[in-house]
């Protein structure tokens, strides 16, 4: 997958990390190219050279989000 980062941060002073589908909600030109990785790990790593607070996009990455900060989820083999 091909992952960017965004080069205004967040009111927290994140640079959010993105992928390719979700270029058209911002200008390029705020964007910086990352590069294309296997894994969301790999993507954070590289974007943390480029800036120190980084953290993924809930829009294009939830699954991402998920790995960083486990969230509590219901046992959907309960519902089986
Ligand atoms: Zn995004």
């Amino acid at each position: 997958m091909i992952y960017f980062i965004d080069k205004i941060p967040d009111k927290d002073g994140f640079h959010l990390i993105h992928n390719n589908s979700c270029l058209r909600r911002f200008f390029t030109s705020s964007i910086i190219y990352l590069g294309d990785f296997d894994t969301c790990e790999k993507a954070f790593e590289t974007a943390q050279k480029v800036y120190s607070k980084v953290k993924f996009c809930s829009f294009c990455l939830p699954e991402c989000i998920e790995k960083e900060e486990p969230i509590y989820k219901p046992n959907r083999d309960l519902f089986n």
